[in-house]
């Protein structure tokens, strides 16, 4: 992985000054620049004129409200990362239910020490996503080619009917062949509402993804758990 300067400029949306004080506070003394916001209304304007690396986006605001901004962010700047901050944990479900596209959430009351943490692993989830090597998924001669665009994954002329999930799994896997990938760092290139959230559910989504894929071509194996360590995607023999 490069270890070229990553981009720490943040947007907080917050309308209470003690939390986004508090935020900036803690954030600048960890090397991230903040610009903060008060009112919804005044976030896609602020946007056109800058470009941050990740905004801090919470749900009830005066203004256009979160909900609403995460979608139109979303759309004009599908690059920029969003944590949701919301004042209720029952909330989150919600949330995630509406695929809003939102990378991470984050709940009132917080500790400034989980919004670092939070920040820096969805800096670092997108920046892998980025540089991860644009290889040919589509190769009409591979075992299994991916339609990115309309996240479909085809065998033997056949939809393999993936998730959103094992088609993430797949393609990640399949941009690398040959690599092993550790259950963490699967995760690690999970991103938007699909991330995975514990390494036993990656096993039981590649398990999944292992299946469909069989019942297509079962005499070939390109999924290969590698004991102890993770898994990595094998067209041949
Ligand atoms: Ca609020």
């Amino acid at each position: 992985m490069s270890t070229e300067s990553t981009d720490t400029s943040l947007l907080i949306v917050e309308d209470e000054p003690k939390i986004a004080r508090l935020m900036a506070d803690y954030l600048q003394t960890h090397g991230f620049t903040t610009t903060t916001l008060g009112d919804g209304n005044e976030v896609m304007p602020w946007l056109e004129e800058q470009t941050p690396a990740l905004i801090l986006l919470d749900l009830m605001l005066p203004g256009q409200d979160g909900l609403s901004l995460c979608r139109s962010i979303r759309q004009q700047y599908p690059h920029t990362a969003i944590i949701m901050v919301t004042a209720k944990v029952e909330e989150v479900d919600r949330l995630l239910g509406l695929e809003l596209g939102a990378d991470d959430y984050i709940c009132k009351p917080f500790s400034p020490r989980e919004v670092v943490a939070r920040v820096k692993a969805v800096l670092r989830r997108s920046q892998a996503a980025k540089s991860a090597p644009g290889l040919d998924t589509s190769d009409p001669d591979a075992p299994v080619q991916l339609d990115e665009n309309g996240w479909q994954a085809m065998a033997g002329g056949q939809d393999l009917g993936l998730t959103a999930v094992e088609f993430q799994l797949l393609r990640v896997m399949m941009r690398a062949p040959g690599r092993i990938f550790s259950r963490e760092q699967l995760m690690d290139h999970m991103y938007r509402d699909n991330r995975i959230v514990s390494e036993r559910t990656v096993d039981s989504h590649v398990k999944k993804l292992r299946r469909k894929i069989s019942e297509v071509l079962p005499e070939r194996d390109i999924i290969r758990s590698v004991y102890g360590v993770g898994y990595k995607y094998q067209p041949d023999e």
